[in-house]
């Protein structure tokens, strides 16, 4: 089966042809601009140069029949028309406590996905227009949707209560629900079977470090922790992100320098983490490059950042007890082995050593710990289209049945 996965943001829409079965995409590219003067299309044949035009794209519907057009196109597309599309999953980033797994997209699904359009206002108004575009375009085909919180639902309690009085929680859904939960589900399954660990008993620790980043503790196939909070600004120090600090702060930052709470909260998203405190960047890359120069900005961003992540991972070691492997995925935990060394460095107490010669890889699949490392420590790349396409396969196999 063809599956078409959508991740569709407020002004972008990114997208894959997925053959199923052999697990091989056909065609990939990127809408952005979109609803904004400038619009550009890009689409990419599996094997071929990337091609990008500039196409207005007024809204999203215009976008995906865009995308549509291109993958059947007679001379560039890659199939025939779009019967051959048997699916289209789509990556839907809250589903509260609603959604504790992949589901098939109906009328109904949508409004309770609405009914969560509170907890993450700048994602799911947006992944829902896409859902909509597509079914009007498609009305045949079936859609599933994949949240990025529903891996998380497995939490205990005491993992995911925050210390404010209950009635928020009951009142208003204020409790923790982790994010990046279809790539640590990929990637942790994908560790167990790397290892050759039966995945219902491993204790597995992912490093999902990106632009974003967050920590999962994966004990026996299951989320028990994860550093990502109510929203995606909690946790680790990310490229623009500050993640975890003192609430007291929003208040004596309000008073001190007049700012508003949009203005914090501005600050706290969009100026903070690496690019904040290095004043630099946001990509590790360029504070790479400043450190190399002697910039001490940089090299402090980078320390606090590797901190961050090393005390997340001591912390998870406790609530499972023990780990038997930790996983580094996402831009940088795939591209920075300085990185990785640094925080694995932390873990020597648990008998987790890297390799450096084999931690000398990028981008693939790696074991990265030496071979007498008790706990062992790989890269794993990250594959979250993939994993959408494989829970809408499941999904329309099921009611095909
Ligand atoms: P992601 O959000 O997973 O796409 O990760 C993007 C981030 O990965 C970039 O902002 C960089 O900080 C980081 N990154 C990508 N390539 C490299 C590299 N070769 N070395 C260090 N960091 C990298």
């Amino acid at each position: 089966m063809k599956i078409l996965v959508i991740n569709c943001g407020s002004s972008s829409l990114k997208y894959q042809l997925i053959d199923s079965e052999a697990e091989q995409v056909l065609a990939k590219g990127l809408c952005e601009r979109i609803g904004i003067e400038g619009s550009m299309f890009t689409y990419q044949k599996a094997g071929c140069d990337k091609v990008v035009t500039q196409i207005d794209q007024p809204d999203h519907k215009k976008s995906i029949s865009i995308v549509l057009e291109a993958l059947t196109n007679k001379e560039n597309g890659v199939i025939a028309d779009l019967s051959e599309i048997g699916a289209v999953g789509h990556r839907l980033v809250h589903g509260g406590e609603e959604f504790a797994a992949s589901t098939l997209i109906t009328d109904e699904v949508i409004k309770v996905v609405e009914s969560c359009n509170d907890l993450a206002p700048l994602h799911n108004p947006a992944n829902i227009i896409g859902v909509n575009a597509c079914r009007e375009l498609m009305p045949e085909t079936p859609m599933v949707g994949v949240f990025d919180t529903a891996f998380h639902q497995t939490m205990p309690a005491e993992a995911f209560i925050y210390g404010i009085p209950y009635e928020y929680y009951k009142k208003d859904k204020v409790r923790k629900y982790g994010f990046h939960g279809t790539s640590h589900a990929f990637v942790s399954k994908r560790t167990a079977e790397i290892l050759g660990l039966d995945y219902d008993k491993a204790k597995i620790i992912v490093c999902h470090l990106g632009n974003g980043a967050s920590i999962c503790a994966v004990d026996g196939g299951k989320s028990v922790e994860t550093s990502m909070g109510l929203t995606p600004l909690m946790g680790l120090v990310m490229g623009t992100r500050s993640g975890e600090i003192d609430p007291g702060v929003m208040e004596y930052l309000g008073k001190k320098e007049n700012m508003s709470f949009e203005e914090i909260m501005t600050m706290l998203n969009k100026k903070s983490g690496i690019l904040g405190i290095s004043g630099i960047s946001s990509d590790f890359r360029d504070i790479d490059a400043a450190i190399e120069d002697g910039n001490e900005q940089a090299k402090l961003a980078k320390d606090v950042f590797v901190h961050r992540v090393a005390s997340y991972v001591g912390a998870y070691i406790a609530v499972m007890n023990g780990v038997d492997a930790i996983v580094f995925t996402a831009g940088v935990g795939e591209n920075d082995p300085g990185a990785r060394a640094e925080i694995i460095e932390h873990f020597g107490y648990v008998g987790a050593y890297i390799d450096a010669e084999k931690n000398n890889v990028r981008g693939k699949e790696a074991v990265i710990s030496t071979d007498d490392s008790k706990v062992k420590v790989l890269l794993v790349p990250t594959n979250e289209e993939l994993m959408i396409a494989r829970d809408t396969k499941a999904i329309v196999d099921g009611l095909n049945k």
